[in-house]
């Protein structure tokens, strides 16, 4: 049970003032449910602003207030496409284009009557010979002279909201912050010069003060090893049982390959974890391609040859049907039992399966987390393997593999390379085999940056690599903070290029029937389709060896994690394979660094070390863009800074009081609450 000293920030944000259902919405869009998401709000930066009378008063990349009357309103050409423009003057005549993208438009049309004034607060640009504010941080009717004070935060917004609204909300949240007992070790905490929990909030939302951020990343790091630790500590305390293969299934296998060296390294070192009684829990990393499935395949086999269930989790229903084919064709002189239950499977067909599964009829399941529903029981689960771990909450799926009446041994895949430094707050203290090189013949996929605007270049070269019977991925980026918006842009892309390629393309998006998705996977897979359009939905475990041309759009919106799963789709087979990465127009330095280094390189654990060092602090863990950071508050820079103290001290906490009963103990339980990391607590019940 929850603490009820948190209730107040665990009530609604509808309980705030002002907050309605309409106001809501745009909220969730940002994770904001809960008051306390409100009062984690922090600001992405601070703005010191000044007012001025003329545009020419101010140096471009400057923050200004100032007086603008409003001349005209220029939609795109193409709706949907392209920035809304309103064009303003000053005082002495000056021209300034205010500029919106997306759906924005509509609270600039609102804000911005022809003819009127208003103060506009933003910080001023150049594009092109025009200069421009894009999205205003403020527009208002009376002087907003006061404006220009010191340190304004400036506040993550969705559509629907203004930065005054947000901090309204900000300043009621924090009113209603609790005083929390102190869950930091008091060596630490003093040594550190930290605040208490509720000013430190206080506090990072007037400034940058770099004691409170640091000490509320500080908690956030604690709670997750935490957390990690007490799974850890659960499947120590529980008995698992050894499983010995005796080989008889594994022998007849019958690959078409050679194992890599680092593929049997890898087996051997699960089979030496299987043959102890405590639970296994070992990460198996390897790039893209490095041949994970097989590694997976032969754990699973041990079981089987234990006598006991295995079970495989994808993250995704594309990625489960493919792992079960696989893994069927693969298995089929073996003879063992392999199934699959996604979502989908109703009336007789999930019957069958679930007593299959009871009988231990079933030898394998793979699946999405439909294989973990409470409805689902296996007679007797030795092994569990989690592929993709990166997408689902780390160490969640873990307590959850850990139903048994007997806890299962656990393998976790995962093809995102994390840096060295980085694999402890991911994945806290797993085992960990890596698979550090590629099965031989594979080519180097030839990867080329090109200007957004070659496009239709672009599209004459998949043309005529569609004319020579291969297969191609063209992918569309998630672009704004609305998923709406990015898919009405992929069915854009694809409606344009049907247009050209007729009945031979696809389209894959998140928002499609499943039945829809597979059926046009399916298509692509066969060869039936040519060309493959979608959203990132593709990003993980697709196989199709005969696609070796990779499209993607926008690239420099995506984490290098993620350029570098996308373009592992092609390059497969034998082919020679290319990777176009489009570019837009405004590239920062570190874009074209980074997309430099996709050129330059295929080593996904070097693209991971260099884009730590690219990106510095001030980005989150994980992308954002597949809305799967690690962590909300911590920062790279403040990870790699304080992670070693926070897990040191969970360390010594777990050891002297394992069960988390003494006064600290308590108040780190309110920490794991806290940052809904209390699943870790729900694993103190049993011992
Ligand atoms: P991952 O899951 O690590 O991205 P897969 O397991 O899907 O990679 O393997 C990628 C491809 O490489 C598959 O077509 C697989 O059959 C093939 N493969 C795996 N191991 C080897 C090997 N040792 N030699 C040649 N091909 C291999
Ligand atoms: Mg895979």
């Amino acid at each position: 049970m929850r603490p009820d000293i948190l209730n107040p920030l665990f009530a609604e944000t509808e309980t705030l003032d002002g907050v309605g259902p309409k106001m809501a919405r745009p909220l969730e869009k940002l994770g904001l449910t809960r008051v306390k998401d409100i009062a984690y709000h922090l600001p992405e930066r601070f703005v010191t602003r000044r007012a001025i009378a003329s545009l020419e008063d101010a140096s471009e990349g400057e923050q200004v207030i100032v007086a603008l009357t409003t001349t005209e309103h220029r939609a795109p050409y193409n709706p949907g496409r392209g920035p809304y423009r309103v064009m303003a003057q000053d005082e002495a005549g000056n021209i300034c284009a205010l500029t919106y993208f997306g759906r924005a438009s509509y609270t600039a049309k609102k804000q911005l009557p022809v003819g009127e004034k208003r103060w506009v607060a933003g910080r001023l640009d150049r594009y092109g010979d025009t200069l421009q504010i894009v999205h205003p941080d403020h527009v208002e009717k009376d002087s907003a002279a006061h404006l220009a004070r010191m340190n304004e935060p400036v506040y993550a917004l969705s559509e629907g909201l203004t930065q005054p609204r947000l901090s309204g909300l900000v300043a009621q949240a924090l009113e209603k912050l609790p005083d929390l007992p102190e869950w930091i070790e008091p060596g630490q905490f003093s040594k550190s010069d930290w605040p208490s929990w509720r000013d430190a909030i206080h506090l990072a939302h007037k400034d940058m003060h770099g004691p409170a951020r640091d000490r509320l990343a500080y908690d956030e790091l604690l709670a997750n090893s935490l957390a990690l630790l007490l799974v850890r500590a659960d499947g120590r305390r529980r008995r698992g049982a050894a499983l010995k293969g005796d080989g008889k299934l594994r022998d007849r296998l019958a690959l078409p390959f050679e194992m890599t060296g680092a593929q049997k390294r890898s087996i051997a070192e699960i089979e030496g974890d299987l043959q102890q009684e405590a639970p296994m829990l070992r990460l198996l990393q390897g790039d893209v391609g490095s041949g994970k499935t097989v590694v997976a395949l032969n754990a699973m086999l041990i079981a089987v040859e234990a006598g006991r269930q295995a079970a495989l989790l994808a993250p995704t229903e594309i990625l489960a049907r493919q792992h079960f084919e696989t893994l069927q064709a693969m298995a089929a002189p073996t003879g063992a039992e392999i199934a699959l239950l996604t979502g989908r499977a109703k009336g007789r067909e999930r019957e069958g399966l679930l007593m299959g599964l009871m009988s231990g009829a079933i030898d394998i399941l793979v699946g999405t987390h439909a294989i973990f529903q409470d409805s689902v029981a296996y007679k007797d689960l030795g092994l569990v393997v989690i592929d993709e771990q990166h997408r689902f909450g780390v160490a969640q799926r873990l307590s959850l593999a850990a139903k048994g009446k007997r806890a299962p041994h656990t393998l976790a895949m995962t093809a995102t390379p994390i840096p060295r430094s980085l694999t402890l707050a991911q994945y806290g203290e797993m085992d960990v085999s890596r698979l550090d090189e590629l099965p031989p013949g594979r080519q180097a996929i030839d990867t080329r940056v090109v200007a957004q605007d070659r496009i239709e270049d672009v599209v004459a070269g998949v043309e005529r690599h569609l004319a020579s019977g291969q297969q191609a991925y063209w992918v569309c980026p998630m672009v704004r903070d609305s998923e709406v918006d990015d898919i009405a842009a992929a069915e854009a892309r694809y409606a344009a290029l049907k247009e050209r390629f007729g009945d031979d393309i696809v389209l894959v998006h998140g928002q499609l029937r499943p039945e829809v998705k597979d059926a046009a996977m399916e298509r692509f897979a066969s060869g039936a389709a040519k060309l493959l359009v979608a959203t990132t939905v593709i990003e993980v475990g697709v196989d199709v060896p005969s696609a070796t041309l990779m499209v993607i759009e926008q690239a420099e919106r995506f984490g290098l994690a993620q350029l570098h799963q996308l373009r592992g789709r092609v390059g497969r087979g034998s082919e020679k394979s290319v990777c176009l990465l489009l570019r837009g127009s405004e590239l920062s330095e570190t874009g074209k660094k980074r997309l430099a280094l996709m050129r330059e390189t295929q080593d996904g654990f070097r693209i991971a070390e260099e884009d730590l060092e690219l990106r510095g602090g001030g980005e989150l863990l994980g992308t954002r863009q597949s809305g799967e950071a690690a962590f909300r508050i911590a920062d790279l820079e403040q990870v790699q800074k304080l992670l070693p103290a926070a897990h040191a001290d969970a360390r010594l906490l777990i050891d002297r009081d394992g069960g988390l009963t003494s006064e600290r103990g308590e108040a780190a339980r309110v920490l794991l609450y806290l940052f809904e990391r209390d699943w870790g607590v729900q694993l103190l019940r049993g011992g």
